[in-house]
């Protein structure tokens, strides 16, 4: 069903195949519907192609009540609250009763952003169900798509194409994109993958996309795609034209009685005015609606029916360049004013400017210092690899099945260093993520800062910092605190101060410290004796590990003088290693054993150095403490 159009219009718009969604038509109406009917042609009077999905993304976007085993996916009816197990099985029995044309087999679709671990385990249940689905097919006529998936890994994602192209499928898909990667990674993705799907079988990419990705996927080798965008935008008064994008709903439109676009020949942009349809998607007819699909349907129609035309005739990279330059443009001839607005946002605020680097992403600058947060990758990148997936914060937010979330302890990080909210939207981003997956702990937050300015200032630019654009933030400026409203778990405050000040009333204690304050050049308590005392002392007996960019001799022996324990962390942008500290419970209760200890190499290398002492500590006290590091329990048989 594609919304707001009949078989009719769908057919003069130029469409062949339809897809329809296995896990709506197996809730209602129900398979025996289709089986007593005679198939889905016969019963919506489709005489194209039609394409049934697994039925497995609808699941996987699914918050809450569904569950991932061998077996199949578990999920709840909203029909009748029954629990049903979508097995590959349950999926092409469903398909065959549905009597499509093609049929996809069950996959395992996880956000583009996962984990590697997640990524692979995803990969290998769908392989397996890959086979199961063949199996399941039996003779049935209909053609079996497979469904590549890997996430971001592009080693994942070439396994993933090789091991189902040694299967008899009819065509193969890819997936698990277009699910919150961004565009430039979608389509790293799509090329590297498609190389190894066969070439003489359809390459699907699913769920995309905007006349633009479809231009650019069909250059990098894919043939099929899916999207509600053409009926979507169109409900919201969005229309692709041989002009650009426009909005219909601007007031510019009120009196404009030329035809939606002059260079369209299809029903709507023969007979109506832009005016009339202004008028229309103001006050949300559901003709605009249907008039404005049928325009934009048409338009993806002719869109394809060129771009093959453009490959017969050996023309593609031309037409290519001369689409790829309209689609970037927006409403042509009455351009929209936001853009001249938008560059005159400041960009400096208190003592931070933005910052934009030559491979085009922002960070913000430290003025005074020059000091850049995040020099050489883009923040949130950098946060998810050194804070987020060092701490393993995915595998710990997650509930093992025999967990219930409201008795599990709470997991709290302190965010030590807002900053511009890099390092905690990370977080927020892989406890959504997972909530997304399976049932999981609930998360606080806890963010220390004495000077909002650099969040102020990258919120404000926003179209720099992508991350930004997410309720929390705006609850942080505004509020102090944000709570997140679809997982009920999951929460933001912001202790506002000195951090060794306010430290030691901030309750409760952290389970992990993000320690991202500004180097000893910019801030040198941060990087003290006393502060790291004070902060074991505000670690109480919890396991508590702490992750913090700097590699540093001082920065190490102070977190070791005050009793942590020290291991190497991942490299980051500059420095080839980083630092992990965790109290001497997380390496009693287990979780800080992965770490690799410092050991008799760095204390070589300490006794030796020029930096070898905490800046804070006194002459007078050199030698003891020297003796303190000697004897620390994790040196001891060096
Ligand atoms: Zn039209």
């Amino acid at each position: 069903m594609v919304k707001a159009q009949t078989a009719q219009t769908l057919q003069d718009s130029g469409a062949q195949i339809l897809l329809a969604n296995t896990y709506h038509l197996l809730l209602r109406p129900g398979a025996e519907v289709f089986r007593r009917m005679g198939g889905i042609h016969r019963f919506m009077s489709w005489p194209g192609s039609v394409l049934t999905d697994s039925g497995g993304y609808q699941i996987f976007s699914l918050p809450h009540s569904r569950e991932i085993t061998e077996e199949g996916a578990v999920f709840q009816s909203y029909v009748d609250k029954s629990r049903v197990l979508l097995s590959p099985e349950l999926s092409i029995e469903t398909q065959v009763a549905i009597a499509s044309d093609i049929m996809m087999a069950l996959d395992q679709c996880v956000p583009a952003t996962a984990d590697q671990a997640t990524a692979r385990a995803a990969v290998d249940l769908t392989h397996r169900w890959a086979a199961r689905s063949l199996a399941a097919r039996g003779d049935s006529p209909q053609s079996l798509f497979a469904i590549v998936q890997g996430a971001l890994f592009p080693e994942l994602r070439r396994e993933s194409a090789d091991r189902l192209a040694e299967m008899p499928f009819d065509g193969f898909a890819i997936g698990g994109l277009a699910v919150g990667e961004d565009r430039s990674e979608r389509e790293d993705m799509c090329e590297l993958t498609a190389e190894r799907m066969p070439r003489d079988r359809p390459r699907y990419l699913m769920g995309v996309g905007t006349p633009l990705d479809l231009l650019e996927a069909v250059h990098r080798g894919l043939d099929l795609f899916d999207c509600s965008i053409p009926t979507l935008l169109a409900k919201r008064g969005g229309v692709f034209t041989s002009r650009g994008f426009v909005q219909l709903r601007r007031g510019v439109y009120k009196h404009a009685d030329e035809p939606l676009d002059p260079a369209c020949g299809c029903p709507t942009c023969q007979r109506h005015s832009r005016g009339y349809l202004h008028y229309l998607t103001k006050i949300q007819e559901t003709l605009g609606w249907h008039l404005l699909g049928q325009h934009n349907l048409h338009f993806y129609h002719r869109l394809m029916r060129e771009i093959r035309q453009a490959i017969l005739a050996d023309e593609f990279l031309a037409f290519y360049r001369e689409k790829r330059a309209l689609f970037q443009q927006s409403d042509v001839d009455n351009p929209a004013a936001p853009q001249r607005a938008r560059e005159t946002r400041p960009l400096a605020l208190g003592q931070y400017e933005v910052h934009v680097a030559a491979e085009g992403f922002a960070s913000i600058r430290h003025i005074q210092s020059r000091e850049i947060m995040h020099a050489c990758t883009a923040p949130i990148d950098e946060a998810r690899r050194l804070y987020v997936e060092q701490a393993q914060l995915a595998e710990r937010l997650r509930l093992a099945a025999s967990e219930e979330a409201a008795a599990a302890e709470t997991l709290v990080i302190w965010d030590v260093g807002l900053g511009a909210a890099a390092n905690a939207m990370a977080a927020i981003r892989c406890c959504e993520e997972q909530a997304a997956l399976h049932p999981v702990r609930s998360l606080r937050i806890v963010s220390f800062d004495n000077d909002l300015d650099s969040l102020r200032l990258a919120f404000g630019n926003d179209h720099l910092f992508h991350y930004l654009r997410h309720a929390g933030p705006a609850g942080i400026l505004n509020n102090g605190a944000w709570q997140s409203s679809a997982h009920a778990g999951l929460s933001w405050q912001l202790v506002s101060g000195d951090f060794f000040v306010t430290l030691s009333q901030a309750l409760p204690g952290p389970d992990l410290i993000f320690y991202d304050l500004f180097s000893s050049k910019t801030h040198a308590q941060a990087w003290a004796l006393a502060s790291f005392r004070l902060l074991l002392a505000a670690c109480g007996d919890k396991g508590v590990e702490l992750f913090t960019y700097t590699a540093s001799t001082a920065g190490r022996v102070a977190l070791l003088g005050a009793g942590f324990y020290a291991a190497k962390g991942c490299s980051t942008d500059d420095k080839p290693e980083s630092t992990i500290a965790f109290t001497r419970n997380a390496l009693v209760h287990g979780t800080a054993r992965r770490h690799e200890l410092l050991g008799a190499a760095w204390l070589a290398r300490w006794k030796r150095s020029g930096a070898k002492f905490p800046i804070d500590l006194p002459e007078s006290e050199r030698a003891a403490f020297e003796q303190t590091i000697l004897e620390h329990e994790q040196f001891r048989g060096l």
